[in-house]
């Protein structure tokens, strides 16, 4: 990776999760110190497990919402933390709202306190069910705030106004990434979303469950991939939103093919209802990402899949 990364300290807020915990893993290959934060309502001690022998390594368990002290300087923060798949906002909607909104606080006076660069991870959730295809970060979105992904979606629409505030009161160096849907080893086996779904029904053999008629898209970015663009972006002087994602768009009906092909797997394709408020549609448009930190995603869906199948393949067999 070729990234001039600030030495020093970062903090990583749910450093134990899925994305974070390989944010925390590259920083440290980058040479940086990380300490790693996490409640553990969704992030696994299990996905930070092979760094906690690295004495550059951190790992505090902590809820975002109490409050949050920690001594001595700091390089940069990553606000990761937050449930992130449907899910799991569902199982935990105030939990969502309460680290999207208070967490985000926390951490932003946390970053003003210690005058340090702060990047805070939104979503491709903010457009909703977009009505704007591909979805352009000037977009301002289609959200039904009362639904059931509404405590997601208007948590980190409040953690980007927060964020702008913060840059605007304080002069606060901020960056604001939405992510779109990003796969990977550590993606939790029981999380509900489609690419641990289908993988590990694929390896069961049991049937693949594409909700809907499966017509609603979606495009996959390989979790090295955005690791990347979120420290690009964090090296980059642009204070607004920028999309990382990959977009390489396919219908989940596709996508439900495509895995039994490449697995070889006998599952059958079965259809289940379609979730509230699914969005139809989805896919970014990252000319920004490319124009602005000359970034786009290099790692091909089969390459992708085959580490991620492969991963799950292991999880499987050790529980
Ligand atoms: N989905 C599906 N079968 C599953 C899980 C998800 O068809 O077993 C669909 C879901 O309805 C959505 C898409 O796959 O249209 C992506 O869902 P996911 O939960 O991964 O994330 P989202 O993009 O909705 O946040």
């Amino acid at each position: 990776m070729s990234i001039l990364l600030p030495n020093g300290r970062y903090l990583v807020t749910g450093g134990a999760g899925f994305i974070g915990s390989h944010l925390c893993e590259t920083l440290l290959q980058q040479g940086c110190e990380v300490i790693a934060l996490d409640n553990f309502i969704t992030g696994s001690r299990e996905n930070v497990r092979h760094l906690l022998g690295n004495r550059r390594f951190t790992l505090l368990e902590q809820d975002l919402i109490d409050s949050l002290d920690i001594s001595g300087g700091f390089a940069g923060v990553f606000h990761m933390a937050s449930p992130a798949s449907p899910v799991d906002y569902a199982k935990y909607p105030i939990e969502t709202l309460r680290v999207g909104s208070l967490g985000t606080d926390h951490v932003l006076d946390f970053a003003v306190r210690k005058q340090c660069r702060i990047l805070v991870a939104s979503t491709s959730e903010v457009y909703g069910d977009p009505k704007e295809h591909p979805q352009k970060e000037t977009y301002w979105g289609n959200v039904n705030p009362i639904g059931p992904r509404g405590c997601y979606d208007e948590s980190k629409r409040y953690l980007e106004a927060v964020t702008m505030a913060y840059h605007r009161v304080h002069a606060l160096q901020t960056r604001i990434v939405r992510i779109f849907n990003t796969f990977g080893p550590r993606m939790r086996v029981n999380d509900g979303r489609v690419v641990p779904n289908f993988c590990i029904q694929a390896r069961n053999g049991t049937d693949i469950t594409v909700y809907g008629d499966g017509s609603q898209t979606r495009s996959f970015c390989y979790v090295s991939d955005n690791v990347e663009g979120l420290l690009r972006l964090f090296c980059s002087d642009y204070p607004e939103p920028v999309n990382i994602g990959n977009p390489l768009e396919m219908t989940i009906l596709q996508f439900a093919q495509f895995i039994i092909q490449f697995s070889g797997s006998k599952s059958k394709i079965v259809f289940r209802p379609l979730p509230v408020d699914d969005p139809k549609v989805r896919k970014p448009d990252i000319a920004l990402a490319k124009r602005l930190l000359d970034w786009s995603p290099r790692v091909s869906l089969e390459e992708g899949l085959k580490h991620t199948y492969e991963y799950f393949g292991q999880v499987g067999r050790s529980t």
